[in-house]
């Protein structure tokens, strides 16, 4: 059974804050291990990745096989079956459309009246690699919604590391990756591919924005090279928390929550409801439910573990709550899921209305499905165009804009004590001085 409380009884603030605060994810000390890929790579290169790859994904590759090879992706996407082919380019197509609508003006730029110009410009990174995980755990939707914000945003270069234990590799990778317009495909993971991405080798060059979920090497290593590179975030284990009032179906509510709780034991799943009625139906459903999901176990140790199911006063004090959870997927199941949305601040994406489950959002809805955890909400975003995109600033002065904002900026680089600064300001403004005199 999952954790039931209400808000009117007396011990329902501890129960709530000790749900905020539950460890889901056990990960592993793996940064030392992680820290002698990392140097290892960058001493030994092409040398260093080839190793690790035989040793943790069973795979001898040399230079000239670390990435995949045109006729190679070719004969692996021919195995792909029509439907699946297009189904992957209806999403990539949404996708592509939503995250174009996200680009921002590139420059703006304006005059003021002291004649001074400034503004800013936005310009995309050169090159970005997107990590994939290998085996079970690979997902095509993930390709595409890491790979069309970069291509949207005007990356130069896209590629993609993806190990491939004992050679096997998903088709369907390679055929979002194509889809996508990735440039090449690496069959290398790990920490060592986070490496070579980041200082780059012989053979592969490198990155300057490291994007994609992982394990708990492919976290750390992305820590360790942040700085080097950009990274995206360090995604933790999904959550999904859904309101819903009497008007909801318990069996579809029932069918959302346990699709957050099959990725991973470590998954939340939460409903918040004033019915107590409709508490009960749904948390029946679940269990019915669960009787034959294929995923059972890892969803019933989920929904037991981590899911709660939380009976409040009425709508209003749900929407409080979830801003407390700032969950990952929010899910408004209510008669008008337009109110409800007005009253949320924290959430990373948000379903309005019991006709949108959150798997239209994992895959083919538009917006991206990569999404800050672990209530990462409150400060960050899903990713965006705006990962791949940098600012710069711009700044004109002519000498009338210098003259009336110049004797300021001299003033305080001297209470600074940085005397250059103070005379690069200075040498112009003496030189207008004397034209002025002149
Ligand atoms: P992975 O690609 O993340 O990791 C495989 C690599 O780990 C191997 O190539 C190897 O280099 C390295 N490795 C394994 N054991 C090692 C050891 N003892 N020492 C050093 N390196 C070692 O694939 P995975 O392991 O299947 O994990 C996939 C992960 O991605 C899971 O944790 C899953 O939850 C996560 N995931 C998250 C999302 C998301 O959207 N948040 C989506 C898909 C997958």
């Amino acid at each position: 059974m999952p954790h039931f409380l209400t808000t009117d009884a007396d011990d329902f603030e501890t129960r709530f804050t000790a749900l905020l605060g539950m460890k889901r994810e056990d990960s592993p000390d793996v940064d030392a291990t992680v820290a002698a890929i990392i140097a290892e790579v960058r001493d030994r290169g092409d040398a260093a990745v080839i190793d690790y790859t035989s040793k943790f994904d069973r795979l001898d590759l040399t230079p000239e096989t670390l990435a995949f090879s045109k006729a190679e992706i070719a004969a692996e996407i021919a195995r792909v079956p029509a439907a699946e082919r297009a189904a992957l380019e209806l999403a990539a197509e949404r996708i592509r459309t939503y995250h174009a609508r996200q680009m921002p003006v590139m420059e703006e730029r304006w005059t003021e009246a002291s004649g001074a110009e400034l503004g800013w410009r936005w310009s995309p990174v050169s090159a970005a690699g997107l990590y994939v995980p290998g085996g079970l755990a690979s997902y095509p939707s993930s390709v595409l919604m890491n790979a069309i914000p970069a291509k949207v945003a005007g990356v130069e270069r896209l590629v993609v590391v993806c190990p491939t234990p004992g050679g096997a590799v998903n088709p369907l990778v390679l055929l979002a990756a194509d889809i996508a317009g990735v440039d090449t495909v690496y069959r290398i993971g790990g920490a060592q591919a986070v490496a070579a991405l980041a200082y780059g080798t012989a053979t592969i060059a490198p990155v300057d924005k490291i994007t994609g979920p992982g394990n708990a090497f492919v976290a750390a290593a992305k820590r360790r090279v942040f700085g080097r590179v950009g990274i995206d975030m360090i995604a933790g284990p999904s959550e999904i928390l859904v309101i819903a009032d009497e008007t909801a179906n318990p069996d579809w509510v029932a069918l959302d929550l346990l699709s957050q709780a099959e990725h991973d034991q470590s998954a939340q799943a939460l409903i918040l409801t004033p019915d107590a009625g409709f508490a009960k139906a749904v948390t029946a459903a679940v269990e019915k439910r669960l009787e034959t999901l294929e995923r059972r176990a890892i969803a019933g140790a989920s929904w037991r573990d981590f899911g709660a199911v939380i009976v409040t006063r009425d709508l209003a004090e749900a929407a409080r709550l979830s801003n407390r959870v700032a969950p990952e997927h929010l899910e408004l199941c209510v008669a008008d899921p337009e109110a409800l949305s007005a009253q949320i601040t924290h959430a990373g994406a948000i379903f309005l209305g019991q006709w949108t489950p959150e798997a239209i959002g994992d895959y083919v809805g538009g917006p991206n499905h990569v999404l800050p955890t672990a209530r990462s909400a409150r400060f960050s975003s899903g990713l965006s165009v705006m990962d791949f995109l940098k600012r710069t600033t711009l700044a004109k002065m002519t000498p009338e804009a210098l003259r009336a904002i110049g004797p300021a900026a001299e003033t305080l680089a001297i209470s600074e004590s940085l005397q250059a600064h103070g005379l690069s300001v200075r040498a112009r403004l003496d030189a207008l001085n004397e034209k002025g005199t002149e």
